[in-house]
């Protein structure tokens, strides 16, 4: 378990490390939930999910009163597809994120879930519907069955069995000395970046949430680790709203909807087809990471936003 021996001052700064990082966000708010900056409304209810459609209507957030981050920021994932956002470092994709889970509150706008203003609803039963698989998964020190039931602590066995073999690490699971009962984090087996991301995905899959963010991994994985893990996050985004955070632009060629983010607006937005017959920004950020590809045996990865 989680060791609560932490001055509760130094909690706060935590807090604020670990939301930025939007690792581990669900350890996050059982540990200090009394350390939100956004409290639930009185009257507030529990997200009653159907097709889980996310809006986010004329949205402008800041963090701090002086600098706008997002300006007037519109846009629908409709039930159960894809959204891929696009943007250079500090443009304001992870920002989205934060917002969807309700981290911080808008100044305008209003950011919806079926219809469901996300300041109506608890922050319990929001955060439930949500899955997140980040860019960088902190472990903790604890056994792998632990780490992946971590968010259903119901979760059987064979669940457990059942959404490690759908992330393609229980085969290296039970290669383990301890199998299951590994102990890994820190100060156990250190696990390289795909198989930490393989057990984030294990961790989504068994909260099969409606909602999926995923912050994509680019440095931490070889091209060949990144291909596979690419393929399952595309397998577990079928038929859920998920909003992708892009670095590599052909992983998200295929989504329904691709916005490009500038400075905190929206400057483009259409499908990978429609961007690039459009001849903006996406299709010039396209041109470099194909040209990048050509002559990239030095060095494999595209990111746009490292
Ligand atoms: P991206 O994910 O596109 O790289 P972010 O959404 O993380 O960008 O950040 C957008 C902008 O907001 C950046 O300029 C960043 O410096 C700023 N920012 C991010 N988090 C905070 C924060 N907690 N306080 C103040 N400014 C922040
Ligand atoms: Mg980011």
């Amino acid at each position: 378990m989680i060791q609560l021996y932490i001055p509760l001052n130094f909690l706060g700064v935590i807090y604020r490390e670990i939301k930025q990082s939007l690792a581990d966000m669900e350890r996050l708010f059982t540990l200090l939930d009394q350390h939100r900056e956004v409290a639930d409304a009185p009257h507030a209810k529990p997200l009653a999910v159907s097709g889980a459609e996310v809006k986010f209507s004329h949205v402008d957030f800041s963090y701090e009163t002086k600098r706008q981050i997002l300006f007037d920021v519109d846009f629908t994932i409709q039930a159960g597809t894809t959204t891929a956002v696009v943007g250079h470092s500090g443009s304001g994709k992870s920002t989205l994120s934060r917002l969807l889970f309700r981290f911080y509150d808008i100044q305008s706008g209003a950011i919806t879930i079926d219809g469901q203003d996300l300041r109506d609803v608890t922050q319990a039963s929001l955060r439930r519907a949500i899955g997140i698989v980040p860019q960088d998964t902190v472990l903790f020190n604890d056994t792998i069955e632990y780490n992946i039931a971590y968010g259903k602590p119901d979760a059987s066995k064979d669940d457990i069995v059942a959404a490690a073999k759908a992330a393609y690490i229980h085969d290296f699971i039970e290669s383990l000395p301890d199998g299951y009962a590994t102990m890994v984090g820190e100060r156990g087996l250190k696990l390289s970046g795909g198989e930490k991301q393989r057990v984030a995905i294990a961790r989504t899959l068994l909260k099969n949430p409606a909602i999926l963010i995923f912050d994509e991994a680019t440095s931490a994985l070889d091209s060949r680790a990144e291909q596979a893990i690419q393929a399952q996050l595309k397998e577990i985004a079928q038929d859920r709203t998920t909003l992708v955070i892009a670095h590599r632009l052909s992983t998200i060629a295929d989504a329904a909807q691709i916005l490009v983010l500038d400075h905190g607006r929206i400057i483009e937005r259409g499908t990978h087809f429609e961007l690039l017959a459009a001849g903006g920004a996406y299709a010039q950020m396209w041109e470099r990471q194909q040209a990048r590809k050509e002559d990239a045996t030095a060095s494999p990865s595209g990111g746009i936003d490292s």
